[in-house]
């Protein structure tokens, strides 16, 4: 979609006879092409999208500025029902700033629901490629069955961004990005491809040469130009494993000032790069980040934090058998963020009520009682307090999506996890890794299958993974790629299942 629209560019909104053409030959010579790091849009609602971009001609430059002078840049804006561009329905003009790294967040308003549009930028006489988009039904209305993908964990020096490429293939209506969009890492010899920079990450510019290295990958350019994302972080978009202000590990050395300032740099960078609502603007070291998105009667997405608002892993990180994990008074989310989530499920907005969010969710006991402490798993009474919730609630479809392991899962979950024979009271799709962990194996033996029934697939591939969202059900198909070492691997789907409406937990296929 990239080619067919930059020699012209259309202003003003003006259509068809009386268009002003830009002359792009004449505008073309005068600065290096801005769009290396494409366009994305996210957060659809029924008639409005966040369109985005950044200029960054020079991607790699270390002071994060991608190759841009500083001065603030006008950038054109518009949106289409058609590809050819032939009549505008929005456009405007936007600035990019030279404090936001050139970013933009246009909030595009004035759509009608549930239908598709196409946009594009201008900017120093040079026209972006062109985006997919497309907004949520109607309040009060289903709207078409929602084709929606979801990935998470692109480990850019583990291999190619093949999962994103064929995940665009498959045009999905919106894309969730449950996490580690970026690891923050330095270089590693050795990798498929390097990160830039030896050392981890640290400064606002560290963090925006790390994203624009990332969207510089034209695999991931194509799953962000196909369709509306969703996005949430994990920990590695700041720095492994961290729990609210509490590092998990002490590499590089910080002081507490410095990693408060990392914190604000990681968060800015964040937002800088990703299509989210002003709204999600952070402030200071702090990024308002959970908040619901409604598709029409359908679906509500809420989208969780699970990193700003937790107590630190109990019992130290990985895998632990921790009493101090029961403790009630631990929380993953923060008792506001609960009641927040509480709330919005107690007042059944849609079909399926989608909760985004970031680490296992089910119980996973290996045979000795231990268990990931950075998960669910090391904050029970947390979780069982959403599960109670949803419940006392009589929420119909609770489905949770989640990232992070870097393996494909799907998990029954349950009432009560030590009973085997515990009421099936929701359930949980886990996608696995884009790149992260490398190839991984072909093994789709489900680890502490015995010590945990409500568990029922497991692959160690990379991919990601399709639900079709309908009124009757949902369908899962997981999505798998041999290898990511190399590039165009081809995509096949190991195993579907289908949640039906009324009806928690995995129906095979
Ligand atoms: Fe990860
Ligand atoms: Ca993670």
């Amino acid at each position: 979609m990239t080619s067919l629209h930059r020699r012209t560019f259309i202003l003003g909104g003006v259509a068809a006879a009386g268009a002003l053409v830009l002359p792009a030959r004449t505008a073309l010579a005068a600065a290096p092409f801005p769009f290396k790091l494409g366009v994305a849009s996210g957060e659809p609602a029924a008639d409005s999208v966040v369109l985005w971009t950044r200029l960054a001609p020079s991607p790699l430059n270390a002071d994060g500025q991608g190759g841009m002078a500083n001065a603030d840049v006008a950038v054109d804006w518009q949106v289409s029902a058609t590809e050819s561009f032939a009549t505008l329905v929005a456009s405007g003009t936007v600035t990019a700033r030279y404090a936001d790294a050139h970013s933009v967040h246009v909030v595009a308003g004035g759509l009608s629901p549930d239908a598709e549009y196409f946009y594009r930028f201008r900017a120093q006489g040079h026209v972006s490629a062109v985006g997919r988009t497309r907004t949520a039904p109607a309040t009060g209305t289903f709207g078409r069955d929602l084709k929606m993908a979801f990935a998470s964990c692109a480990h850019y020096e583990s291999g190619y961004f093949t999962a994103y490429r064929r995940m665009a293939e498959d045009r999905p209506d919106l894309i969730l990005h449950l996490g580690d969009y970026i690891y923050e890492d330095g270089a590693t010899s050795g990798s498929v491809r390097e990160h830039a920079g030896t050392a981890e990450i640290v400064s606002l510019a560290d963090y925006r040469r790390r994203y624009a290295q990332y969207k510089s990958d034209p695999d991931l350019q194509a799953a962000h130009a196909i369709a509306p994302w969703l996005v949430v972080p994990d920990d590695h978009e700041v720095e492994n494993n961290y729990a609210t202000n509490v590092r998990a590990d002490s590499s590089p050395a910080l002081t507490a000032a410095q990693w408060t300032a990392r914190r604000t740099a990681a968060y800015r960078a964040y937002y800088e790069n990703m299509p989210l609502r002003p709204a999600q603007a952070p402030s200071g070291n702090s990024i308002p980040l959970f908040r619901r998105v409604r598709w029409g009667k359908l679906a509500t997405f809420h989208m969780l934090d699970t990193r700003q608002f937790r107590d630190d892993q109990a019992c130290g990180d990985g895998w632990k058998a921790c009493g101090d994990a029961d403790l009630s008074t631990r929380t993953l989310t923060g008792a506001t963020q609960e009641a927040w989530l509480l709330d919005g499920l107690g007042q059944h907005l849609g079909t399926w009520d989608i909760l985004g969010q970031q680490v296992f969710f089910a119980r996973q006991f290996d045979a000795s009682g231990a268990a990931n402490m950075d998960a669910w798993d090391g904050y029970r009474a947390s979780r069982s307090r959403i599960q109670q919730g949803w419940l006392d609630r009589s929420v119909r479809n609770p489905l949770v999506l989640t990232g992070d392991v870097h393996a494909a899962w799907a998990n029954d979950l349950k009432a009560d996890y030590a009973s085997s024979g515990s009421a099936t009271i929701g359930t949980e799709l886990v996608c696995t890794s884009i790149a992260s962990g490398g190839d991984g194996s072909a093994t789709t033996t489900i680890p502490n299958a015995s010590t945990n029934p409500h568990l029922k697939f497991y692959s160690a591939r990379r991919g990601y993974t399709l639900a079709t969202i309908g009124q009757s059900q949902v369908r899962a198909d997981f999505r798998s790629v041999p290898l990511v070492t190399q590039h165009g691997a081809a995509v096949s789907t190991l195993k579907s299942f289908v949640i039906l409406d009324g009806r928690p937990g995995l129906q095979a296929v």
